[in-house]
């Protein structure tokens, strides 16, 4: 390879890791990601133009043409997709990654001529991409409800881990043979793509975040076995850097939510739908109005708001941003308190705040913010549920007991605001909702906002 392949490639790699820095905190997200993606981009051109393809002039431009395709539709995809969708743009992207990785192995696998490590490398990628690839296909199916209901197959996780032994023999086979029959190889692409179908069928519609993140880590790993098979530095560095970032988040989510992957895995938690709202023993709620509301707010001296799923849903970011620079104006203290797993991806409520411009430093997270609540006159719950339900705390037959939640209920008054008494997530009952602190403010969450900030403009 030329040194300034190399230079190129060592700057790529540069820009990965600075924007994968960058991208953990909101205020320089945006620019981590710009920068990641320009290394990307310096990437490629330089394999394209300066790595020594020894091909010629019309897969140029076959390649230039896949570019501006692929760009084209992905650049439409991202620029049209809303915020609440975002899981399942991530999860297509993990499959054509997943994709890419399979078809490099079948395309290379008669290269492997008997060497085991080459080999070893082939097969692994032609597995783990095609894992990643119809994994993902489901997961985006569940996601947006064309793959319906959990499938029950009995003994599933049985099944599914016979059937992985199955494929990891086939290939330990394929490569102590020395085979290189391409037939096999697309033996070994089936007996993938089946796998990674019946990994994510099984599991909960709204754990599919947690997959995601999991197939996610998959389609790193697969991209640096490629950059083994073709010694690049570039590809190896940066499917390691996928691959280790998606297990870490894997692991974070899976620990905001209490639960073990393979709990996630092997479970259906989240799966069933609720019953919540016809609970009698709880006793009864109290509904309140915009006005009763603003009035509330207006007299308070220290407002924590709490943002959940319900507000990405409802697109209501503006409007708390005009309530809470309202009510600032008004001499009222107002934070946000940002629970790790509310809404439905990871850093989903700082992503939709910084959308309308919410100051960084009125986000607290969960440790910093649970000691305030107590002093806190009136806590506004807007589209929240799962992660203000005190069962976590209360409940040791609750789902979500141990989950770690914001503790809303020491406050001394708390607004609910939410359409219905559905549940949320985990389909369980909230107590919250029938303290005797809390007034429940239905409707959606733009719209009870809208007529908040009217009623509190009047004042
Ligand atoms: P929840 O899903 O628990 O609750 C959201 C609530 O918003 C619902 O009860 C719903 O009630 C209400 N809502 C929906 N639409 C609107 C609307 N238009 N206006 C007003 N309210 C609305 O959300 P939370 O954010 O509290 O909790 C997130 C849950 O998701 C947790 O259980 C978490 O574990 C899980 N999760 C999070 C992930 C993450 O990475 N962040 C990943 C995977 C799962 P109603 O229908 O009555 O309006």
């Amino acid at each position: 390879m030329s040194i300034s392949l190399s230079l190129i490639y060592l700057a790529a790699t540069i820009a990965f890791i600075i924007g994968l820095k960058k991208m953990g905190h909101p205020a320089t997200a945006k620019n981590g990601n710009l920068i990641a993606a320009a290394g990307m981009a310096l990437a490629i051109a330089g394999t394209i133009f300066i790595h020594d393809l020894q091909v010629p002039t019309s897969i140029y431009i076959l390649i230039g043409m896949a570019i501006l395709i692929g760009s084209a539709i992905g650049g439409w995809m991202a620029i049209k997709v809303k915020m609440t969708k975002m899981p399942e743009l991530v999860s297509l992207f993990n499959g054509f990654g997943g994709a890419s990785a399979a078809l490099i192995g079948l395309v290379e696998f008669s290269r492997g001529g008997g060497d085991k490590m080459i080999t070893t490398t082939i097969v692994s990628g032609i597995i783990i991409g095609a894992i990643t690839f119809s994994g993902s296909l489901i997961a985006w199916g569940k996601l947006n409800g064309s793959v319906k209901s959990v499938i029950k197959i009995p003994y599933h996780n049985t099944v599914n881990n016979l059937f992985l032994v199955g494929i990891i023999a086939f290939a330990f086979f394929i490569v102590t043979a020395g085979a290189s029959n391409e037939v096999l190889a697309f033996g070994l692409l089936a007996g993938g793509l089946i796998y990674g179908i019946l990994f994510v069928l099984p599991i909960g519609g709204a754990d599919m975040p947690v997959v995601i993140s999991l197939l996610n880590s998959l389609t790193g790993i697969a991209a640096a076995i490629t950059g083994i098979l073709y010694s690049n530095m570039v590809m190896l560095i940066g499917g390691i850097l996928v691959g280790s970032a998606g297990i870490i988040l894997t692991v974070a989510m899976c620990k905001g939510m209490n639960r073990t992957l393979g709990a996630v895995i092997f479970g259906t938690f989240g799966a069933t739908d609720s019953v919540a709202g016809t609970n009698k023993t709880l006793g009864t709620i109290k509904k309140t109005n915009p006005s009763d509301s603003a009035i509330m707010l207006n007299y308070a001296t220290n407002v924590i708001i709490v943002p959940g799923y319900g507000l990405a849903v409802a697109q209501a970011q503006h409007i708390i941003h005009e309530l809470e620079e309202l009510l600032t104006k008004k001499g009222v203290n107002v934070k946000y308190a940002i629970h790790p797993v509310a809404g439905r991806m990871p850093g989903h409520m700082n992503v939709l705040l910084a959308e309308s411009n919410v100051d960084y430093s009125l986000l607290l997270e969960m440790e910093d913010i649970n000691p305030q609540f107590k002093n806190t006159d009136v806590v506004l719950v807007v589209g929240a549920n799962d992660v203000v339900n005190p069962a976590a705390h209360n409940d040791p037959s609750s789902p979500i007991y141990g989950m770690p939640i914001l503790d809303v209920e020491n406050a001394k008054h708390i607004i609910v605001n939410k359409r219905t008494m559905k549940a949320g997530y985990a389909g369980i009952e909230n107590e919250l909702f029938y303290n005797d602190k809390t007034v429940m403010l239905f409707g959606d969450a733009k719209d009870a906002l809208t007529s908040l900030v009217s009623e509190l403009k009047n004042m």
